[in-house]
């Protein structure tokens, strides 16, 4: 079994369910007292959240480039980084390492064309539903990218660093999200992703008839295949 390199803390709140997610999953294909072999570096949360609400990206990448290479130090054989909003930075955290990356965008690219979808609608921070780095990720597997008005997207925004990155989750919260995810769904989306690692702690397939994915789950499936060959 290969070892997952876990690049987590944002928040810390998801990095549980990716350890979760990683270690279910390990016992449920091998039996037993298996679990998975992860080496997890988390960072404070607090210091990217500056960055990210000042701008200050390539400081945020240098950052977590140093972090992913005391990863892979600790032995990891690929590198998860846990959250989609840092997927911005992704290609600097590459260029510092040896091991692979497995971008969280392409694993749910993949999920979504398994399952024939085309055009997605997408849930996340303000940073990854309005930049390039993601939308653009998906469109290059010729999946359409639909999101939320401004009000919107702030509503959804204020919500993961408000509450989820805290651990609060408020029952009104859900009903917005649901609700986001219904006006979504009007405007032609086949499918909505849960892109930001935490917004799976609110809302479950459960709760709507809309198909939903899952980035934390999918990510973290995605390396469990990888380390199990
Ligand atoms: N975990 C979140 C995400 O998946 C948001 C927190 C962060 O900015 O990293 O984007």
């Amino acid at each position: 079994m290969k070892t997952i390199g876990l690049l987590g803390g944002m928040s810390w709140e998801s990095t549980v369910s990716y350890y979760q997610v990683i270690n279910r999953q390990v016992a449920t294909a091998l039996g037993g007292h298996h679990s998975a072999k992860v080496a997890l570096i988390s960072v404070d949360f607090a210091e990217i959240e500056a960055f990210q609400h000042q701008g200050r990206w390539e400081d945020a990448a240098a950052m977590l480039a140093e972090a992913a290479g005391r990863v892979q130090d600790a032995g990891a054989d690929m590198l998860v980084i846990c959250t989609n909003t840092m997927h911005k930075v992704a290609r600097q955290i590459e260029k510092a390492i040896d091991i692979p990356l497995l971008h969280i965008a392409d694993a749910t690219a993949d999920a979504l064309i398994a399952d024939g979808v085309k055009r997605v609608g997408l849930l996340g921070t303000c940073f990854t539903m309005e930049q390039a780095f993601y939308r653009e990720r998906l469109e290059a597997y010729a999946i359409e990218v639909l999101v939320p008005d401004q009000e919107g997207r702030e509503r959804v925004h204020r919500i993961i660093y408000d509450e989820l990155c805290l651990g609060r989750l408020e029952p009104e919260s859900r009903r917005v999200l649901l609700d986001a995810i219904d006006a979504l769904k009007a405007q032609g989306a086949e499918a909505v992703i849960l892109g930001c690692t935490e917004i799976a702690l609110l809302v479950a397939q459960d709760d709507t008839q809309v198909p939903l994915y899952d980035t934390t789950r999918i990510h973290a499936e995605r390396a469990v295949e990888i380390a199990l060959g």
